[in-house]
């Protein structure tokens, strides 16, 4: 495997006119540009793949390849597969570091129809990261001057989205609050009894059947590799309005990963929020004191899908010898990552809650 820098090997598919180098995508512009001879070449920009796509459709034309022109890469370490343009070589798997990742003959998978490119740059993402590393309060004092920061490298992630027309059939249990009065006796320290009256609550229950319809539009499932999960969720929202027609152009310099979730399993991930929106509306529009939902019937008719790639930034910084993950919102610059943390101070914070807690508890206890 030859040393070559993904982002700047070059590829024959988008030749700057002046100079035959590689253009890449430029998201300070919007467009592509030669880094040689700074040439710019605008990107025609569409929105007709906005349209949602049929699901069993698609089941039957999974293996449709993306395009010829992709390699797929797949890492030994922690599974994640990156397609990358042309000639473009992998030496590194951009998630976890590892130099164990090998070019496979898999094809990219089913073609995504839309994009958000990239509107954060580099160094903005790199900008944002020290504004947010600095505000790392409960961090090590030392963490904002002597970690190092490893490169960024642009990904898009793989996502997604479902809608479906739904229709439910559901039984509920709905327990209405009554009262009784009751009465009850206290006898005093002289031995005086005196007889008073209280009103008890008690719930009558009754069952219900009831049919819902909803329509979910837009449900966001990621496909990504697991371990960038729990920050992937801190860095939304994306503003989907600004969904663009795919087209190879917007890769140029950048990688996609190959979805990790197939289109079945994103699917099942998505009724699972469906359902529990289903759940949580007729558990609305019931009227009870307490309201049970015990059972719902769906069916999900006209399920369609969009396969889209949104943008991130992704890298690590090393501080005391340890990784750390951080990841950028690639469209609005959102900063997520997991940060060490200083023990003297989370205890020093602990102390002084307790020492707040002391003294309300000291104040009200004297009122
Ligand atoms: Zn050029
Ligand atoms: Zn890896």
């Amino acid at each position: 495997m030859t040393h070559t820098d993904v982002t700047r090997s070059a590829t024959a598919n988008f030749k700057c006119p002046n100079c035959g180098g590689n253009a890449l995508f430029d998201p300070s512009i919007n467009e592509l540009r030669c880094p040689f001879c700074e040439t710019v070449i605008p990107i025609e920009r569409t929105t007709l793949n906005n349209i949602e796509l049929d699901y069993t459709e698609a089941l039957l034309a999974a293996n449709t390849a993306w395009s010829d022109d992709l390699r797929v890469f797949h890492c030994n370490n922690c599974g994640a597969e990156t397609i990358l343009q042309g000639q473009n070589v992998a030496d590194f798997c951009s998630f976890c570091g590892s130099s164990h990742i090998e070019k496979t003959d898999d094809n990219a998978g089913i073609r995504p129809s839309l994009v958000i490119p990239f509107h954060i740059a580099r160094t903005q993402a790199e900008a944002m990261f020290k504004e947010w590393i600095s505000k790392r309060y409960l961090a090590p004092s030392k963490l904002k001057t002597s970690h190092t920061l490893d490169r960024l490298t642009g990904i898009y992630i793989p996502y997604w989205t479902y809608d479906t027309q739904t229709s439910s059939h559901y039984t509920v249990k709905i327990g209405t609050h009554y009262y009784v009065p009751e009465t009850y006796t206290t006898t005093d320290a002289n031995g005086n009894t005196t007889t008073h009256t209280r009103m008890v609550q008690h719930t009558r229950w009754h069952t219900e059947n009831g049919y819902h319809e909803e329509f979910f539009d837009d449900v966001l499932i990621h496909a990504t590799n697991k371990n960038t999960d729990h920050l992937l969720r801190k860095i939304e929202p994306f503003k989907l309005h600004d969904l663009v027609d795919y087209q190879d152009a917007y890769l140029s310099g950048f990688i996609a990963e190959r979805y990790a979730v197939p289109i079945e399993a994103g699917w099942r991930r998505a009724r699972d929020e469906v359902d529990a929106g289903i759940s949580a509306s007729i558990e609305g529009k019931t009227r009870g004191d307490i309201v049970i939902v015990q059972h719902v019937d769906t069916a999900y008719d006209a399920i369609t899908y969009k396969h889209i790639l949104l943008p991130i930034w992704l890298s690590s910084f090393q501080f005391n010898g340890k990784i750390y993950p951080f990841i950028v919102n690639g469209q609005s610059g959102k900063v997520a990552g997991d940060a060490p943390t200083s023990w003297v101070k989370v205890s020093l914070l602990v102390l002084l809650g307790i020492a707040v807690i002391a003294m309300l508890y000291l104040y009200f206890s004297n009122q």
